[in-house]
């Protein structure tokens, strides 16, 4: 094959797997439509950014790298009610962290009211929009249905003259709240609501978190948006499918402010995670609530609280990429980001032993007080990871789960009777247990054979189970935290009253787990498999220094598979 069939194929390849926006892009490109492109990430600062913003972020970044353009963060800030500093300063963490790089680009939508004011006195002058009396009721009433034609307001024909006058009044404060608006002169016939002649400046006298007192009157989303995209000289304006019916207004705007080379509005489908709360309304109202630990608790989906879980960003741009971008609404299921932070994870971090539920074993013909170094390897599948001297000693501990006084059939684990291999050390032969007054097993006696120590090529005999420990003398004692879902998944997300059905078990706060010694010093962040029990986090609030938190990441299995 020449290197312009292998060219060829590619190319094909290529055109093939891109998806509807870029299929747009090429187009866009190819007809001169835009000389350049740049997208930007316009999120509104009412609340933090959840996983639905991080596919949005990585489509917008991932699309300006792609064709070598540029990448905007403008936040949308033309609704001073809800708008916090706080979550300005959080929206740029998680956007910095997913690696989306906006350069000197980073904007604020109110930065732009002066020239968005201008641009409505433009209209005005244009004939293309009228300061109205109606009140809000009578807006409605007068708007119409999806059936029937709406009714121009009685104000809609007043001369030019006055509306620039009353416009300049509303905006020097003359007018209270609701008393009047500016709205766009477009069509009360039109099929479209959204085109009859709709409100595009409110007054609202109210402090904005940017702007202070200086401004009473604020521009409607609907004109804000596409003269900030406008004035960035943003080609393609990506948003989601409920902004579609809203598309014929973004083009009226672009083109009655003349702008050249209007941006266009793309729109695709949000994503939702089966059985999770994505919606910004649901998680605040859990946060607000006190039902979890601020915006960050690792049981929901904020981009903070995946961090704080232990998520990286490469295992959520792998997600995004798996979800693809379509124009359908569709759920995807929460084993899939499980899926994507096991694949991330499982060849770059060390495996360790950590004891959840812990139960003594004691060796009794190990010598009382010698602790002897064994090597492991702390990664078998990249041995780039190097080994490790782990220490054990006559008193370990062990899952309890894997001693059972009476064994069920095909249980390979600890036994009286029964041997089995400790993990990179020897194999112990189960003599027996030690119970307290209430008949609970406090203690599992054993004898170990120094012949079988691990890597030293005995081959005299084999046994079926293997199980992890950790020396009791050198353990670190050490809280863990296990999660389920904040929802509860049989019930479903809602309830009929709308409220959501909470999983009381999502949280699990286990005080009494034993792990290595080499995981006194784990950071904040630092991630871990531990053997049999999953992949755990550091966990960079509740963490000390030498007295780690860990938070279970995810378990090892799931059921998911995936097609490729
Ligand atoms: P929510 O629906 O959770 O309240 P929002 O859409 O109100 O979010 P914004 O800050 O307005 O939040 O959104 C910023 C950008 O993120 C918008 O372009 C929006 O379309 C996009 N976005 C929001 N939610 C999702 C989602 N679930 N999937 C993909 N993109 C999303
Ligand atoms: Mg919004």
């Amino acid at each position: 094959m020449s290197d312009k069939d292998i060219l060829a194929e590619t190319e094909e390849k290529e055109a093939v797997s891109k998806n509807f926006i870029e299929q747009i892009i090429d187009k866009d490109l190819a007809e001169g439509t835009y000389d350049h492109i740049q997208t930007r990430f316009p999120p509104e600062p009412n609340g933090y950014l959840h996983i639905g913003h991080a596919k949005s972020i990585l489509l917008n970044y991932g699309l300006a790298q792609k064709y070598n353009g540029k990448f905007n963060l403008r936040f949308d800030d033309t609704n001073p009610t809800k708008e916090k500093t706080e979550y300005v300063e959080a929206i740029k963490e998680d956007i910095a962290w997913l690696g989306a790089d906006w350069e000197d680009r980073l904007y604020f939508a109110s930065d732009y009211f002066e020239q968005m004011y201008e641009y409505a006195v433009f209209l005005i002058k244009k004939g293309k929009a009228f300061v109205c009396d109606l009140t809000a009721d009578e807006i409605r009433e007068y708007r119409g249905t999806l059936t029937e034609p709406g009714k121009e307001s009685p104000y809609r024909n007043r001369p030019v003259e006055e509306s620039v006058l009353l416009f300049e009044e509303m905006k020097n404060g003359v007018y209270k709240d609701g008393e009047k608006v500016l709205r766009a002169k477009i069509d009360m016939a039109s099929p479209n609501i959204n085109m009859r002649d709709p409100v595009i400046y409110r007054v609202a006298h109210m402090t904005h978190h940017n702007t202070g007192d200086k401004w009473c009157i604020y521009p409607m989303y609907d004109f804000a948006h596409p003269i900030e995209d406008a004035i960035e000289h943003i080609t393609h304006s990506i948003c989601t499918l409920e902004f579609e019916d809203h598309r014929p207004l973004y083009d009226w705007v672009v083109k009655e402010c003349e702008f050249k080379m209007p941006p266009k509005q793309i729109e695709f489908a949000k994503l939702y995670l089966t059985n999770v709360v994505t919606g910004k309304r649901y998680i605040k109202k859990l946060v607000e609530d006190g039902i979890v630990d601020g915006w960050d608790d690792p049981r929901l989906v904020t981009i903070s609280a995946l961090r704080r879980r232990g998520y990286t960003p490469e295992s959520l741009k792998k997600f995004v990429e798996l979800c693809g971008v379509s124009k359908a609404n569709s759920s995807v299921d929460y084993a899939m980001l499980e899926y994507c932070i096991r694949e991330d994870l499982k060849l770059k971090r060390p495996r360790v032993m950590a004891i959840l539920d812990p139960i003594k074993l004691i060796i009794d013909n190990y010598p009382e007080d010698q602790i002897e170094y064994l090597t492991a390897d702390n990664n078998l599948e990249n041995p780039e990871l190097g080994t490790r001297q782990l220490p054990f000693g006559r008193e370990l501990y062990i899952e309890r789960e894997d001693f059972m006084e009476e064994p069920v059939k095909k249980y390979f684990r600890l036994f009286p009777g029964n041997e089995v291999r400790l993990m990179n050390a020897y194999f112990v032969k189960c003599t027996g247990c030690v119970k307290d007054e209430n008949g609970n097993v406090i203690e599992v006696h054993a004898t170990y054979d120094p012949e079988t120590k691990s890597g030293s090529g005995f081959t005299g005999r084999k046994v079926k189970g293997t199980i992890h420990w950790v020396a009791a003398k050198t353990a670190i004692q050490t809280e863990v935290r296990l999660y389920e879902n904040i929802v509860d998944e049989e019930k479903g997300k809602l309830s009929e009253d709308g409220s959501l059905n909470l999983n009381p078990n999502s949280l699990r706060i286990l005080k009494n787990c034993y792990m290595e010694p080499s995981l006194k010093d784990a950071k904040a962040f630092d991630s871990f498999q531990f053997v049999r029990n999953g992949f755990f986090c550091v966990d960079c609030k509740d963490s000390k220094e030498g007295e780690p938190v860990f938070n279970r990441i995810v378990s090892l299995k799931s059921s998911f598979k995936i097609n490729k």
